[in-house]
């Protein structure tokens, strides 16, 4: 028996065009596989508007998040009549989506009266696109004469309570899709799965963070055990660079489930970095197409790499960034500064996203998100209060405006003169590195630069590494 978990991201469902061509390709591997699973994201553009809607409100605004709710609404409408013919179908779809994005202006309202982004208020309007989208959907396919099922995934998956960006409980998610999914897979039904969202063990809605409609779809994967997973978007895979800062961008044929973990954390939004572990474990191949090119065959994800091994998979580039620095002579051998430094980061909650130490001992930089900076060195200072007052620290202090371009690869690891090359092109491009790390997996090396170097240096190391490697 085959099974197969699909996702649609956000422009695979964007228009008329794009739902038809995603139902085609339901219908199409659904006489390829025996049982198929579907999750679907919101339409895109309509997560970013929802989220101003609820964002405006808690700020006072009474007016936006109405305008924003009328123009989802219309365009919804639009939709539907484009897509569902039978007159009871369409209006009864119609009706339920009506009902649904009634809770945006009730919710906006609650948070307007709170006056702040209140996070459980925040993740019920959010959660609204894919609510709406997998009804569309599973409508779309029951027209087509494919047997569908719209399903929440508060019904599914369990998470904890740290709303907008929730963790899965895995054992209560598991008996839940068992119970729920088992029976009408079973019955040759497919389940059209909201993305993105789950619920607490008390039934409130979360969201597992933006982008995570590939973490949901990976969640699902995992615990029904299916062969493969699918990620249906909008370019032909995971690319060696971004495509819209590189023109020639190519396609990687195979990446290691390290490769892509690794890609996607330092910045290739084309994946989830939390959609890789639960498939890893499994070892569940991962597929990633172009829902506008299905004929093409994409990226797949696997253990193992081919015969590639020792290139480079990718350029990558996080933004946004500050370079926290805690510079002093007083550090000089002083145990348990390091320690001290980051436990007092981890104190706000903030994830460092890069580290590094010069070998003088004299200094630590690590870099964080900038709306974040402020935070961590009110942090620091409090910390280091007497570190500070006696000199051993001269100062705590931020770069601002910094961005992590990432070279990954496991030719990082095992081809020599990587590095020297990585140096000599950003040399070359006159553009200086202002902290270098490499990856505790040793098949990434990441470099601080100004962002108005960023693309150039991804440009520059893309067509040293990778496009001079062409044969
Ligand atoms: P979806 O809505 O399908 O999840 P996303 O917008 O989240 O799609 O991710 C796909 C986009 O990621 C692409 O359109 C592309 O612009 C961007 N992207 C950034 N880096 C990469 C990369 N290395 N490979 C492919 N796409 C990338
Ligand atoms: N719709 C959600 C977002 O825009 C989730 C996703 O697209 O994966 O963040
Ligand atoms: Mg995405």
């Amino acid at each position: 028996m085959k099974r197969l978990t699909m996702k649609f991201g956000g422009t695979s469902i964007g228009s008329v065009h794009a739902f038809r061509l995603a139902a085609d390709i339901v219908a199409r591997d659904s006489s390829r596989w025996d049982q198929i699973v579907v999750v679907v994201s919101a339409m895109s553009g309509v997560t970013d508007a929802l989220v101003e809607a609820a964002s405006t409100a808690s700020e006072g605004d009474d007016k936006t998040h109405r305008q924003i709710h009328d123009r989802l609404v219309a365009k919804y409408g639009e939709v539907v009549r484009e897509l569902i013919k039978e007159p009871e179908a369409r209006n009864e779809l119609l009706l339920a989506l009506k009902s649904l994005m009634d809770k945006l202006p009730q919710s906006c309202s609650e948070l307007r009266r709170l006056g702040h982004r209140d996070p459980r208020r925040m993740d019920i309007v959010a959660s609204l696109g894919e609510r709406s989208c997998a009804r569309i959907f599973a409508a779309l396919l029951d027209q087509q004469g494919i047997s569908s099922a719209a399903i929440e995934a508060t019904e599914l998956i369990v998470t904890d309570d740290q709303f907008q960006n929730a963790l899965p409980k895995m054992e209560l998610t598991q008996s839940k899709v068992a119970d729920r999914l088992g029976p009408l897979l079973a019955s040759g039904v497919i389940p059209v799965v909201t993305g993105f969202i789950g619920a607490t063990e008390q039934g409130e809605i979360t969201t597992l963070g933006r982008g995570g409609s590939d973490y949901s779809a990976a969640i699902l994967a995992k615990c029904l055990d299916t062969d493969e997973l699918w990620l249906w978007t909008d370019v032909n895979g995971v690319l060696t660079a971004d495509p819209r800062i590189v023109d020639d961008a190519q396609v990687n044929e195979f990446l290691s489930y390290r490769e892509v973990a690794e890609l996607a954390y330092f910045g290739a939004k084309v994946v989830h970095p939390k959609t890789i572990q639960p498939l890893a474990e499994r070892e569940i191949p991962i597929w990633v197409k172009n829902t506008f090119a299905s004929a093409v065959q994409g990226t797949c994800i696997r253990r193992q790499t081919d015969g590639s091994n020792g290139t480079i998979k990718g350029i990558t580039a996080i933004r946004d960034l500050s370079l926290l620095t805690i510079e002093g002579r007083g550090m000089l051998g002083v145990p348990g500064i390091a320690a001290r430094t980051f436990s007092a980061v981890a104190s706000t909650g903030v994830s460092v996203l890069m580290i590094s130490q010069a070998s003088s001992e004299q200094s630590i930089c690590f870099v964080v998100p900038s709306d974040t900076s402020s935070r961590v060195i009110s942090a620091l200072e409090e910390e280091m209060e007497s570190e500070l007052s006696r000199g051993d620290i001269d100062k705590i202090w931020s770069l601002d405006h910094v961005v992590i371009v990432t070279v990954v690869g496991v030719g990082i690891r095992e081809t020599p003169g990587i590095a020297a090359r990585i140096f000599g092109a950003i040399g070359k491009a006159n553009i200086n590195a202002i902290a270098i790390a490499q990856g505790s997996s040793e098949i990434s090396l990441s470099l601080v630069v100004e962002k108005a170097d960023a693309n150039h240096a991804v440009r520059s190391l893309h067509a040293e590494l990778i496009n001079s490697a062409q044969p």
